[in-house]
């Protein structure tokens, strides 16, 4: 993989990407970067707004500030020195009002706390984020328990404190086909009962009635989110459990040592993060049983229903890459000529330059005018120059992906792991690098790879005791598992914004 050359910088959001795309060469000198103000470029500290605003700049980029119109270029501050001093000032009056909306905010919060605490519900719901087994009765003016949701929250309490595993709850859940709960908004509702979620019930505090709001923060360079508990508010909610069995549950999973599911531990297997079900499309996991390593649906594994249950021996499925390594290279799918890409790409570029001369003239018009009719036009010039830019990265990406060179650099990489002897970790990596899917199919005894440079499938046999040999059948790739994003959105993550 390419890594942007240049100087590393320590930015935020869609800014620090947008510089990332600048050192790239994504972006090219003289393009323009709309920002609705200074604030933009100040949330952090003066300095350092100031550096990325030079930085930005200096690399060629014209800077508009949308609220006044201004537009800044390195031309600009040559011919106009003065201007730099507008930008400083700018700069300090939006990192003072950031300052002071964060302030407000903290108030507004504090505030509604406070009436909390003096006066009640006062007939209106504190919070609208209840959680799935509560609800706000309008009518009456106080949160309610939905009863037969309740149920399940205390039976899993109930079996939790009775030694019953997350497992095991799940699948019982699973197996007499409980519904899941739906959430509100457009959140996206689990087709199975998971670990996970029953572990996250257990682990709050709204089972026995407290509310414990979060406030959510952004890490300043990683800009991962942060959900930080705010002091919690009891009897804010009608409760599930009874206190009891909730600290007894508590206690014991505070002692089972709460790793998350994504908590960095080394791959243990050399498909792992990439093998996905052929039935389902999910994916696959790890399950140790007597002496073996299996290779099982995650929703199988769950028991959810109408699944079946088909477990391969771990050991099996490596054997199977490993043996075929050099066939599965040898008739792999190569790179492709890039041509046709690069006239798309031109065009593309062509186009972008357009749009941005309209956004251009568009901003300085709104400034002149400060016509609402203006600002509009604009708006969508923006949003449109931010399609076409993003088709453009993608388009450029693609040509990295799919070049002859660095696909062949990557099919040699495959071959190399799987039949050298690196660690686990070292050989998921690499495969992890060229291949996008690797579908178990027990009933058809086959694996199928799906590459990232191409559409094309390969298959390879990989015979389980699961192999339907009642018909001589020619083996069909299962399509939905190999290309989830053709089919539905379903078994796609949510993806991340
Ligand atoms: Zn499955």
């Amino acid at each position: 993989m390419s890594q942007p050359t240049g100087e590393r910088t320590r930015t935020q959001g869609a800014l620090g990407g947008f510089l990332k795309a600048v050192d790239a060469g994504y972006v090219q000198r003289g393009n323009y970067l709309l920002i609705e103000n200074m604030d933009r470029l100040s949330r952090a500290d003066i300095l350092t707004a100031q550096g990325l605003f030079l930085q930005l700049v200096g690399s060629g980029i014209n800077l508009v500030t949308l609220t006044n119109g201004e537009a800044y270029s390195a031309e600009r501050l040559q011919r106009e020195p003065e201007a730099i001093l507008l930008v400083v000032l700018e700069l300090i009056r939006a990192n003072k009002e950031s300052v002071r909306k964060a302030q407000l905010i903290g108030d507004a919060k504090a505030r509604k706390k406070k009436r909390l605490v003096e006066h009640g519900l006062e007939g209106k719901p504190y919070t609208r984020q209840t959680p799935a087994w509560i609800t706000w009765r309008e009518d009456e003016k106080r949160y309610e328990l939905i009863k037969e949701r309740a149920d399940i929250v205390r039976e899993m309490f109930d079996r939790m404190a009775a030694g019953d595993g997350l497992t095991r709850i799940a699948r019982d859940l699973n197996q007499r086909g409980v519904p899941t709960w739906g959430r509100s908004g457009n959140q996206r509702t689990a087709d199975h009962w998971r670990t996970s979620y029953i572990r996250k019930v257990l682990t709050s505090t709204a089972p026995i009635g407290t509310f414990t709001p979060h406030t959510t923060t952004h890490d300043e360079t990683t800009r991962a989110r942060r959900d930080e508990p705010v002091e919690a508010v009891g009897g804010m909610f009608p409760a599930a459990v009874d206190a009891d069995t909730y600290w007894k549950v508590r206690r014991k999973l505070s002692t089972t040592a709460a790793r998350g599911r994504n908590a960095k531990q080394p791959p243990k297997s050399i498909v792992s993060g990439i093998v996905f079900c052929a039935t389902c499309g999910h994916a696959v996991t790890r399950v140790a049983k007597g002496d073996y390593v299996y290779l099982l649906c995650s929703r199988a594994n769950m028991r959810a229903t109408e699944h079946p249950y088909q477990a391969v021996r771990y050991d099996t499925v490596e054997k199977a890459l490993r043996e075929n390594a050099h066939r599965l290279v040898k008739e792999a799918p190569r790179g492709k000529s890039t041509s046709a890409l690069e006239k798309e790409i031109d065009a593309l570029q062509a186009n972008a330059n357009q749009v941005e001369q309209w956004v251009f003239d568009l901003a300085d018009l709104a400034a002149r005018d400060r016509s609402p009719a203006a600002s509009r036009r604009l708006g969508n010039a923006e949003r449109e120059l931010k399609n076409v830019q993003r088709q453009l990265r993608e388009l450029r990406a693609k040509r990295e992906t799919i070049t002859t060179a660095s696909v062949k650099d990557r099919l040699k990489a495959v071959e190399h792991a799987l039949t050298g002897k690196d660690d686990v970790a070292a050989v998921n990596e690499v495969l992890r690098d060229a291949i996008r899917r690797v579908v178990l199919d027990p009933q058809q005894g086959h694996l199928w790879v799906r590459w990232h440079h191409s559409d094309e499938v390969q298959d390879i046999l990989c015979v389980t005791r699961h192999m339907d040999f009642t018909e001589m059948r020619e083996t069909t790739p299962p399509m939905h598992a190999l290309f989830p994003e053709n089919t539905n959105t379903d078994h796609r993550k949510q993806e991340e914004r």
